[in-house]
Parts: structure tokens; C-alpha cells; sequence
């Protein structure tokens, strides 16, 4: 099945709004230090690649608008501006790349960049628009430069089959050497729980991918799914074909890394994000608040019923797929899947 077969009203929900997304206010590690940041959301056209097709998780699509104008993102800006605070890690997001030039032009993003007095400023892209060219520019504007790739994993199968992602783990290895080669510091973001893959490959897969971009200067983000609105992956999870993460699975992966990594709370503990039993979720979750902001270890987590369950789960799962699809050959849906 391809993303494109999915019905359009689950891949595509742009708006027209002109204003920005969101802006916040947290807290992430920097050289060693607990330091505030500032993260914004521009609404920007959105993804090119959400045009002609689209990740399987992804839902960001209903944060964009097609018609946003220049004069829009300007006024964007000025509000971000009037809300940032000094903090020292600015954090820049479209719901798509922030290099593309047909999403923010070249002049508004240096105008962005020149405008936060940050020590460490983050942007994401895809890795096709970053080029020694822009990246000069780019670190010109700011103390220290980020670049962000959600990469989800280092698998061309996992990010042809199960993701659609559009690019190849080659693709992201030359963007990382054009990045490092500006003396810029990397993000990658990787994935737990892609569609189409079982729990437990799914807890291979992220340890694998996280084996395969380690490095000094990256910093590894772990996103467990959260199931968004009119993404083609909200579609099978209703029709119970998908069940995000267990926070199991998480600490799993975290236990068998050594790696340091930040943990997006996105979504955890809910029905959505990755959870557990409902009965033990609240304490993992403060734990893995915890552990994203001093990176200490775990702290011991008290066993809960559930874990024997996901034991049982991993084992089971396939099956559960199989049954899942019978319930979908009988349905009208039958067309889609
Ligand atoms: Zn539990």
C-alpha cells in the first residue's frame, strides 16, 4: 500500500490561517548545562514533499497553508520576536524544511536567523536543500548552527517501505558531511515504531539506526510515534492495524544505548503516543522527563503487571496484524488496504 491510496481526507488538511503555529518555552541540555530555549513554529506553505506525497506518520500537513505570503511570515517573525525572551537555544521549525527556498526565502531566513541573540540555533530540513552555500550563510547569522534531520531510521528499506520518506540513508550521510564540514553541529531525529513494523524490529531498528549516526557532534532525538490527525498511519491505527510504542520498548532501547539522546515527550503516556497499561505511564514518564534533562540514568522503575503483557505483545503481534487485516477485508475499506 502506498500513501497515495490512502483517501485524500487523511493526507491532506491545509489550512488557511496566516499566523504563527506555536512558540514555547522549555529546558534541553547544552556543553553539560540545564539551559531555557525557545522553540517556534512558523506556518510556512509546508513540506514540498507533503505535496507529492508525504511521510506515513506524518500529520503536520494541517499546520501549513498554500497561499501564505511573504508579508505573512514577516509578521510571523515580528511575533515571535515580541516573545522570545533571551533564551539560549532558539529552535526554528516549519512544518516542513526551513532551507527550502520555495517554503522560506533565502533573504526572510537570514532575516530569522540575524534575529535572536541565542548561543545555539537549531533548523530543520530535509537533507536535499543543504549545500555549503547556504550553510555559509546560514552560520554567518548565529553564534552556533544547528541543522535538524528527521532521519527515523538508517533502514532504506524501513524508510522506502514503511515511512515513504522520500530520501536514502546516503542522502542524510552527505548532508551530515556538508554540515560538518561548516563547522555546524547536527539533530537527527529518529523514529520509534514506524508503521509496518512489529514492536520488537521496531526496538532493533531504532538501536541500529542510533549505532549508525553516532557522533560527537549529534544530537540524537528519539521520537516515539505519536499518531497524528490526518496522517495515513491515523488511518490504520483506527482500523487497530497499529498500536504506538510501549514506554517499555523506550526504556528498552535507552538500557541498551549508551548513547546520549533526548527523548521527545510528545504524546507519551496518552493513547495517541507511546503508553503502557494507563496504570504505570505517569511514572515512566516523569522518569524519561527526568533522564532528557540531566541524562542520568533511569532511575529504578517499579515493575509493573503490564511489562509481562508486552513481553506477550511482542510475541503476539503478527498474528494480531493478521486478524486486523481479516476485519479489514470484510469492510468497505477493503479498496485502501
Ligand atoms: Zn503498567
Amino acid at each position: 500500500m502506498h500513501p497515495d491510496d490512502f483517501p485524500k481526507r487523511f493526507r491532506d488538511k491545509r489550512s488557511d490561517k496566516t499566523n504563527l503555529v506555536a512558540t514555547w518555552q522549555g529546558e534541553e541540555m547544552l556543553k553539560g548545562e540545564l539551559t531555557d530555549t525557545f522553540a517556534i513554529i512558523f506556518r510556512t506553505r509546508g513540506c514540498s514533499w507533503s505535496y507529492r506525497s508525504g511521510c506515513t506518520m506524518c500529520g503536520y500537513h494541517t499546520d501549513t497553508n498554500p497561499r501564505i505570503e511573504i508579508g505573512d511570515l514577516e509578521r510571523q517573525l515580528e511575533e515571535a520576536r515580541s516573545r522570545y525572551d533571551g533564551e539560549d537555544i532558539v529552535k526554528i521549525y516549519t512544518s516542513g524544511s526551513f532551507l527550502d527556498p520555495n517554503e522560506v526565502p533565502p533573504d526572510l531566513a537570514t532575516s530569522i536567523l540575524s534575529s535572536f541573540d541565542s548561543k545555539l540555533t537549531v533548523v530543520e530540513t530535509r537533507p536535499q536543500y543543504v549545500s555549503p552555500e547556504v550553510l555559509d550563510t546560514m552560520t554567518d547569522q548565529v553564534d552556533q548552527l544547528e541543522i535538524a534531520i528527521g532521519l527515523e531510521s538508517a533502514n532504506d528499506f524501513v524508510l522506502e517501505h514503511c515511512i515513504n520518506k522520500g530520501f536514502k540513508f546516503s542522502d542524510y550521510k552527505k548532508a551530515r558531511e556538508i554540515v560538518f564540514e561548516a563547522n555546524a553541529r547536527l539533530r537527527t531525529y529518529l523514529l520509534l515504531k514506524p508503521p509496518f513494523l512489529t514492536e520488537q524490529e521496531a526496538i532493533d531498528d531504532l538501536i541500529y539506526s542510533i549505532g549508525s549516526v553516532s557522533h560527537p557532534m549529534n544530537t540524537i532525538s528519539i521520537n516515539p510515534v505519536n499518531v497524528q490527525r490526518y496522517s495515513p498511519l491515523e488511518l490504520l491505527w483506527k482500523r487497530k492495524l497499529y498500536r504506538p510504542p510501549w514506554l517499555w520498548s523506550l526504556l528498552d532501547v535507552i538500557d541498551k544505548t549508551d548513547k546520549e539522546m533526548v527523548i521527545s515527550r510528545a504524546g507519551l503516556g496518552s493513547f495517541r503516543g507511546a503508553h503502557n497499561c494507563g496504570e504505570c505511564d505517569s511514572n515512566i514518564v516523569e522518569a524519561i522527563n527526568n533522564f532528557t534533562k540531566d541524562n542520568s540514568i533511569l532511575e529504578e522503575i517499579s515493575n509493573c503487571g503490564c511489562k509481562d503483557k508486552w513481553r506477550a505483545y511482542k510475541e503476539l503481534e503478527p498474528y494480531m496484524y493478521f486478524r486486523g487485516t481479516l476485519e479489514i477485508l470484510s469492510d468497505r475499506y477493503t479498496g485502501y488496504l
